[in-house]
């Protein structure tokens, strides 16, 4: 007897239907017709099944808090930043674990089953960020992991005590070493925050996820130090950066040959349209600059390049609904990513490319794998990220861990 037979799936690149046979949490069997008796049966009746979703860059300890602060205006990353240091003081485990519970709620729904999430460390947030969200990460145990990191939003030397909180976030089981270099005085100091965290990071034997860069300013460069310094390490394939905008800003010679370093020191790069669209090129007369990264370019590098959703009606983004499809649409039109295979791109970039960045092992739609699923009311690909189309089934290990029935009714 079988955990659970999904019958009838429509799997990506097969033309064939398959049934997936599930046991012990793993996929043990996939084949045109598996014959076997199981525990739970599930008809896809050709409807599109694949691996669940993957948000590997959001910031649950911050998410929904414009829910406490709803007349906030911001304008540029810094209001939001500075807005954001107002709701810091009034943080607390019950309000993170309240605020974050109604995002990983609706990642759930939306098939989403992995999450790595920043948090801010700082001389107003203190250690409350790291224990909201570890508190979180606790009450979805089994259901849906979240990695933390270790995150100096307001930097390590212009805030020195933010050196001491990564420590303690590491040492409580922070998974991840963040960063955000830039926000610095100087590239000096930038230089000097890039070492501290590989310091941190090799002490811990952690990978490394910064925010990089997220100016539509070429000044900063910071893409360089980090690539440099994973490069002088031997850190290769262990670091990521996200956001990295300014490197849409550079000369095209600069870009390149900063994307040749990250791409030879087996950098991941995760870009965030919803937060960087609105809040880069601000300053921009016409033509507004689109504030994203060189996705094309970089992929074309052979960098592993995904996405994700950062901000969530919070003080830097009002909208946002912890929705991996909704993301890859909104990235297809900000990447310009339309033709077939770019479709196909964005798919990966939410499920096994996004793996490979969290460092998923049991992770994909392969035997032996865990039976982290979702089964769309979709046939193929460009249908579930054109229509956002509704997650029937999220599966967890074989267990059906969130259903949605929706019931439309049009008079005509
Ligand atoms: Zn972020």
């Amino acid at each position: 007897m079988m955990q659970m037979l999904i019958k009838n799936a429509k799997l990506r690149n097969q033309s064939d239907l398959m049934d997936v046979a599930v046991d012990d949490g793993k996929i043990k069997e996939i084949g045109k017709r598996v014959l076997c008796e199981a525990d739970t049966v599930v008809d896809a009746e050709g409807r599109l099944v694949t691996s669940s979703f993957i948000e590997p860059h959001i910031h649950l300890d911050k998410n929904n808090v414009l829910d406490e602060m709803p007349d906030a205006k911001v304008v540029t990353l810094q209001d939001a930043i500075d807005i954001q240091a107002i709701a810091k003081k009034n943080y607390s485990v019950e309000r993170i674990v309240k605020r974050g519970s109604d995002v990983v709620n609706r990642a759930i729904v939306n098939g989403t089953l992995n999450i790595r999430s920043h948090i801010d460390l700082d001389d107003v947030a203190g250690i409350v960020t790291y224990d909201g969200v570890a508190a979180l990460k606790e009450k979805y145990k089994g259901v849906c992991d979240i990695q933390i990191v270790a995150f100096p939003q307001v930097g390590l030397i212009k805030c020195p005590m933010a050196k001491e909180l990564m420590e303690e976030a590491m040492k409580r089981g922070a998974d991840v070493v963040g960063g955000m270099p830039a926000n610095e005085n100087s590239p000096d100091d930038s230089r000097e925050h890039v070492k501290f965290c590989f310091d941190l990071a090799e002490k811990y034997d952690a990978d490394v996820d910064m925010h990089v860069d997220e100016t539509d300013d070429p000044f900063y460069r910071t893409l360089e130090m980090v690539a440099d310094e994973a490069l002088k390490r031997g850190y290769i394939g262990r670091v990521t950066a996200g956001h990295t905008c300014a490197l849409a800003a550079y000369d095209d010679h600069y870009a390149s040959y900063v994307i040749e370093k990250v791409a030879k020191a087996g950098m991941r790069i995760i870009t965030n349209p919803p937060t960087n669209l609105v809040l880069e090129g601000r300053n921009d007369k016409q033509p507004i600059r689109r504030g994203i990264t060189r996705v094309k370019e970089l992929l074309a590098a052979g960098v592993t390049v995904c996405f994700g959703q950062d901000n969530l009606n919070d003080t830097f983004y009002p909208f946002g609904a912890a929705n991996s499809l909704q993301l890859a649409n909104l990235t297809g039109h900000a990447a310009q990513m339309t033709a077939p295979d770019e479709i196909e791109k964005l798919y990966d970039m939410i499920t096994v490319d996004a793996a490979k960045i969290l460092g998923l092992e049991d992770y994909g739609l392969e035997i032996g794998k865990n039976a982290n699923l979702v089964i769309l009311d979709a046939t193929d690909v460009r249908e579930a990220i054109r229509l956002d189309s509704d997650r029937l089934y999220v599966i967890r290990k074989g267990k059906v861990v969130a259903q949605t029935e929706r019931e439309t009714k049009l008079f005509i």
